[in-house]
């Protein structure tokens, strides 16, 4: 039976019988915390460290992630020697992995590989009720290895040019459903898509307010509440009307081991910079049309509420002086 111990008011489950007398007891809260961090780690596993003379990503872990309509996804993340941001892959399908997670690490242990997400297939199982215990046991360190080796011996590279979005992170149109931006509806479509057809990768950039970050983005939100449109709020700010930069999702996807994508966008500026690369090519593009469109065309004696008429207000400026390839409905057309 396990034995349970008090730290610092914490029940401890410790597996005092089994433990090796190397491994004493942890009496204070600093060792027990190496003590399980150890389990979890092998202290002398090396993180390869990132270059230095180009740009550079590493994907740091990956994780399974469940979702609420029923279908999942895994999320990777990715550091980058270019800013101190988290960007992040989203990606349905089980063929598509990152090299640089891949990768094997120095000292480190198949328990490592798991923890970081660098497994291959999916995890089964195998902490039951029956062994609470902080370390694997022998023959469970085997079938995991085992599992392992059966999955990585399955799994076959991409074969086929997956559904692509380079999203940029958007808190005001994602999180506070903000009426200003077609952002969040953006997002929940290209997930949509990508789940029905089960495989896509979204690359989720952190570049708030098209790069502008948040401060200057509510800044340029009280602006449009005096009457400027989203372009001409960011230049009487002395912002770039787009300022976003595609380099950093390049490698991602390349890291995803793509170089032909079907891109989910509107917005020629994007296919231009990310063919620029060299890397990727755009094989099929196709439109993200706002759902309010989408259907029948509203009838031009219903009345519009607000959020809709903000919305408009801001796709058709999107339309008109970004280039974004999208037919306006005539009841919104610039007069
Ligand atoms: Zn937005």
């Amino acid at each position: 039976m396990p034995a349970v111990f008090t730290l610092f008011g914490m029940n401890v489950v410790h597996d005092t019988v089994k433990l090796p007398s190397s491994l004493p007891r942890p009496t204070s809260y600093k060792e027990y915390v190496k003590f399980m961090s150890n389990q979890l780690y092998s202290p002398k596993a090396i993180t390869p460290a990132l270059q230095q003379d180009k740009l550079d990503v590493q994907c740091q872990v990956r994780a399974r992630i469940p979702t609420m309509e029923g279908g999942e996804m895994h999320l990777f993340l990715y550091k980058n020697n270019k800013d101190t941001k988290e960007h992040m892959a989203i990606v349905y399908g089980d063929d598509i992995r990152s090299s640089s997670l891949d990768k094997t690490w120095e000292n480190e242990t198949i328990m490592n590989r798991v923890v970081r997400g660098a497994y291959y297939g999916r995890l089964e199982e195998i902490i039951t009720d029956e062994t609470q215990y902080t370390q694997l046991n022998a023959k469970q360190w085997a079938r995991l290895a085992q599992q392992q080796a059966i999955a990585k011996e399955a799994w076959r590279p991409v074969s086929e040019a997956p559904l692509v979005r380079i999203h940029s992170e958007c808190f005001t149109g994602e999180t506070v459903h903000s009426a200003r931006c077609d952002c969040g509806e953006q997002l929940d479509e290209a997930m949509r898509l990508m789940q029905q057809a089960g495989r896509g990768v979204i690359v989720y950039l952190r570049q708030e307010g098209r790069g502008i970050g948040l401060l200057e983005k509510l800044k340029a939100y009280n602006l449009q509440d005096l009457g400027h449109d989203t372009v001409a709020a960011n230049l009487l700010l002395d912002h770039p009307a787009d300022g976003r930069t595609y380099d950093i999702a390049n490698d991602i996807l390349k890291d995803l081991g793509l170089s032909e994508v079907r891109l989910l966008t509107n917005n020629p500026d994007k296919i231009e910079q990310l063919e620029a690369f060299g890397d990727i090519k755009v094989v099929d593009r196709k439109s993200m049309v706002p759902q309010s469109w989408s259907s029948s065309p509203p009838l031009s004696h219903t009345p519009q509420s607000t959020p809709k008429k903000e919305l408009d207000r801001y796709l058709a400026v999107k339309v008109t002086k970004m280039r974004h390839m999208l037919d306006l409905p005539t009841s919104i057309l610039p007069q």
